[in-house]
């Protein structure tokens, strides 16, 4: 155990370079560099990935450890999870992060088998344990009602985390001391850059653009049950679209199939981190506000007063909530 060091961010890059929650990891991991003292490096595998590097310099990596191949392309967790083993047993790091996302979730699991290390899947906060030096890995419990912290036996210790837990910020310090990184560019012996599978991609599917983008929106209004009707979510979307907000929705609402389940705000939804929140008619059970929690002001509306979004929120209206909206739709319409 006393040998491994290193933390490691393994990245995901897009065409427009890396993706948002790359950044946010790397922005925590150089707090926890800070802490532990262990160079910080970000993992890249895949096809045309050279160019996010500089990207990743300014906010905090000192070394991008780079896996570049065209047979990376369809993807494939098997493959990547075993490139991604190969690089972990040569180089020992002591802690690997990654983006709790369908890709980072399934290469860490393959790689975590393939080392005999743990993994817990979907934090929500890690920190560093001050007397031990281990690795806390905070997540939902018991159906959300309870955080557990989590801290692996074996090394490496590794954890991927939703996205919206932790701010992205550049590492400013360091990139004026002009400190740019490495670039380090691993070749892997040929056997793991075979494909298992042969996969041949036949279609893309392109993500619905249309869907809000839940975790960059500066306003979210969320419905709740309280609220569930259609005329609701309708006097809702319009609402949000006077103030430029997105609308989300409690898992029952999405259940009742008065939203998409890609509206759903929560543990098993999104994280958001909105400047405004505002549940209409939620309860506030746990795996929502789990959800909420990074929001800068959260707003309650529910007929409820004990209801526990009261708990939770800064400021809290008893009132009807579909009231609530007509009257804020009637004002804000006077004004324009
Ligand atoms: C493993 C697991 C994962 C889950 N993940 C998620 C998740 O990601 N996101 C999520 O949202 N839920 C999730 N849930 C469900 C969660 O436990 C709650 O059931 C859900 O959040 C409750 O939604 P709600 O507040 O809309 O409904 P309710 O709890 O039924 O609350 C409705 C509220 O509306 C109020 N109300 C009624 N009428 C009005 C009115 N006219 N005006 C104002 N207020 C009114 C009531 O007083 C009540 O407080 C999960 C559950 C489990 C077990």
């Amino acid at each position: 155990m006393a040998e491994n060091k290193g933390i490691w961010v393994l990245g995901e890059v897009n065409n427009k370079g890396p993706l948002a929650l790359t950044l946010e990891l790397l922005t925590k991991a150089y707090e926890l560099k800070e802490t532990l003292k262990e160079e910080l490096s970000c993992v890249l595998i895949g096809k045309d990935i050279g160019n996010a590097s500089e990207k990743l310099f300014e906010y905090g990596a000192d070394r991008v450890i780079c896996v570049e191949d065209d047979s990376l392309e369809p993807f494939c967790e098997m493959q990547q999870g075993k490139i991604l083993a190969f690089l972990c047993k040569q180089r020992m790091p002591s802690i690997i992060i990654a983006g709790a996302t369908d890709r980072s979730k399934a290469v860490m699991a393959m790689c975590a088998t393939s080392v005999g290390a743990g993994l817990t899947a979907n934090c929500m906060d890690i920190s560093i344990d001050s007397d031990t030096g281990r690795l806390l890995q905070t997540r939902p419990a018991y159906g959300g009602n309870l955080m557990a912290t989590i801290v692996s036996e074996k090394m490496p210790q590794m954890a991927t985390i939703r996205q919206g837990v932790f701010e992205a910020a550049p590492c400013l310090s360091k990139y004026s001391s002009n400190n740019e990184g490495e670039i380090e560019k691993i070749a892997v012996p040929q056997d793991l850059l075979q494909n298992p599978f042969h996969l041949e991609a036949c279609d893309e599917i392109k993500k619905d653009e249309s869907s809000p983008d839940y975790e960059n929106a500066a306003i979210v209004l969320v419905a709740g049950r309280g609220i569930g009707d259609e005329t609701s979510i309708k006097g809702l979307k319009r609402l949000s679209g006077l103030i430029g907000g997105v609308v989300g929705a409690t898992r029952p609402v999405c259940d009742m199939g008065l939203l998409p389940h890609s509206a759903q705000i929560g543990q098993t939804g999104h994280i958001i981190s909105p400047n405004v929140y505002m549940g209409f008619g939620v309860s506030g059970a746990a795996p929502h506000t789990i959800g909420i929690q990074g929001a800068k002001v959260m707003i309650g509306i529910n007929t409820d007063k004990d209801a526990p979004i009261f708990d939770f929120v800064n400021y809290g209206f008893i009132a009807d909530a579909k009231e609530v909206i007509s009257s804020l739709i009637k004002r804000l319409e006077a004004k324009k």
